[in-house]
């Protein structure tokens, strides 16, 4: 075995092989300063292994590849084709799902059994996109007899991304399907929190048959592989996942190289509101799930309860009980729920959020603190006594904590749930069709979901308003962030001006 690859054991896997390297032009290789960088485990704090770091000589190098490979064998690559091999790859995922979410669960902490749902989801994501590969089509638009106009929606070039820690995999499917289906070549950094899955997948990028240089993933830090990816002079459109500070910084490093194009899907802050007429036992599991999902690392997570007051008692005693009841621990355990949080910076962001709950007012209704001794663990935590001003009423927590708040009638929480710089997703709970239409359709959010909640699906677009982002990601819509319009006109002939 050489030197970019170790030998790792999972519960799940026993003994597999992981490669460290960067993986550029189809193959692992050191990065060009050969600096390295430790993986955590979560659960246990200790040091999984080492990988490559890649700089700013990397991210040039990934980038000449990606672009060798824009101009010459992908151009060749008909659309057709270019389904074949993201449906190959997802064939590949598939047959391996047992390693990748292993893997996922070793390095992000989270459980086994939504780790494979995880897997399950990249598989249908690249299925989806490969489908969508040669089917799309331009217009022509008939508008003067003397001549012929036609638009084309072609790639946009090489493409930088750059994803976060908490769907490794997943946030990587969503971002090569449109890219690839639509004949774009890619430079993916993934989180310097969580480089191993990657990595695995990536063999399976050669495998598929992709030529080299198609797709490139690379490990690394952001403040240098990920600076040198949105400021890259080569990269035409770059596309990031996290947080809104960053998406800033990217935004402003995209205007100041080469105006390279961007999209975002930055943080959130949901509401998620509970009529009285709700099914309670019902409402209870999305709520629960809506928050603690993903050990509550997910950008949609349903942070802010707005509940009315007509079952405001009944619905914290009973969503206390339910919180608590979540099983919470090792990773590889089937009926784990809640891992640990992804870091000890991450572990520590949200304990000090809950300080400042605490500081400010709000009461603890249940959990609060670290759960057990060893590993990034935090309790199911929910807050009551809160106002919309409080901090863990505005700010993106990023964890197991919660906020619940009583409200009137549907002008007012359609009023308190709008009250946010961030407009990702929302919930609305109720019996009632009407109530569910008029108040989704109120509420500034990309996504709103009744009766339920985290109900994502790839045919879906899902995406921010206000600070949570710019364009959309899966479905159809996110084509459009992968390609640019081209107009053509063509003169059949007469004279000039008629
Ligand atoms: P982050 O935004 O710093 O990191 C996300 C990705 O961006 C990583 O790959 C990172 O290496 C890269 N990055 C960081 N700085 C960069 C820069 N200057 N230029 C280019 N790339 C850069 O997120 P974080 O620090 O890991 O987490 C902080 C907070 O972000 C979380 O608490 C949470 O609120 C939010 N977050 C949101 C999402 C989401 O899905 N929207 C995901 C992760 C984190």
């Amino acid at each position: 075995m050489s030197n970019l690859f170790v030998e790792l054991k999972t519960p799940v896997t026993g003994a597999y092989k992981q490669p460290t390297g960067l993986f550029i032009n189809n193959e692992f290789v050191e990065g060009v300063d050969k600096k390295t960088f430790e993986v955590i485990n979560p659960a246990t704090e200790e040091v999984i292994c080492s990988v490559s770091e890649a700089t700013e000589k990397d991210v040039d190098l990934a980038v000449a590849a990606a672009r060798k490979a824009f101009k010459g064998e992908w151009r060749k690559v008909s659309p057709a084709q270019r389904g074949r091999l993201l449906n190959k790859l997802a064939d590949i995922a598939e047959q391996n799902t047992d390693v990748l979410a292993a893997v996922e669960s070793l390095d992000n902490g989270k459980s086994i059994t939504l780790a494979k749902g995880d897997v399950a989801g990249v598989v249908g994501c690249l299925r989806y996109y490969a489908g969508w590969a040669d089917k799309v089509e331009g217009k022509t638009i008939d508008i003067e007899p003397d001549m012929f106009h036609y638009t084309r929606h072609e790639p946009i070039g090489v493409c930088g991304q750059i994803i976060p820690w908490n769907f490794p995999l997943l946030m990587l499917a969503w971002k090569i399907g449109p890219a690839l289906a639509t004949g774009n070549t890619v430079i993916l950094k993934t989180a310097e929190q969580t480089p191993l899955s990657g990595l695995v997948f990536a063999q399976y990028v050669k495998e598929a048959g992709f030529p080299p240089g198609v797709l490139n993933i690379i490990s690394g830090f952001g403040k240098v592989a990920g600076a040198a990816i949105s400021s890259h002079m080569d990269i035409d459109k770059v596309a990031f996942t996290g947080s809104t500070v960053v998406g800033r910084q990217i935004m402003k490093a995209a205007a100041a190289s080469n105006l390279k194009k961007v999209t975002l899907e930055l943080g959130g802050k949901s509401p998620n509101i509970v009529f009285n007429d709700a099914d309670i036992e019902q409402t209870i599991s999305w709520v629960n799930f809506g928050i603690y999902y993903n050990h509550g690392q997910c950008c949609c997570a349903g942070s802010r309860i707005y509940v009315q007051e007509g079952i405001y008692d009944k619905f914290v005693a009973a969503f206390k009980a339910r919180a608590e009841a979540n099983k919470v621990g090792d990773p590889f355990h089937p009926e784990t729920f809640q891992g640990p949080q992804v870091s000890q910076l991450q572990y520590d962001r949200i304990m000090g959020y809950i300080e400042t709950g605490k500081k400010e007012g709000a009461t603890v209704a249940t959990g609060g603190a670290r759960h057990g001794d060893k590993g990034y663990f935090i309790q199911p935590t929910i807050f009551t006594d809160v106002t919309n001003k409080m901090t863990i009423m505005q700010e993106e927590i990023f964890g197991p904590v919660c906020a619940i708040a009583k409200f009137k009638d549907e002008e007012e929480v359609i009023e308190l749930g709008n009250d946010s710089t961030y407009g990702l997703a929302a919930a609305v709970h109720t019996k009632d069709l009407n109530t569910a239409i008029r108040v989704s359709n109120a509420l500034h959010a990309g996504t709103v979901w009744v009766n339920c909640y985290n109900l994502l699906n790839t045919a879906l677009p899902f995406g921010g308003f206000k600070a949570s982002g710019i364009g959309r990601e899966l479905g159809e819509a996110a084509l459009a962030n992968y390609t640019q319009n081209k107009s053509v006109a063509i003169r059949l002939g007469g004279a000039m001006f008629g």
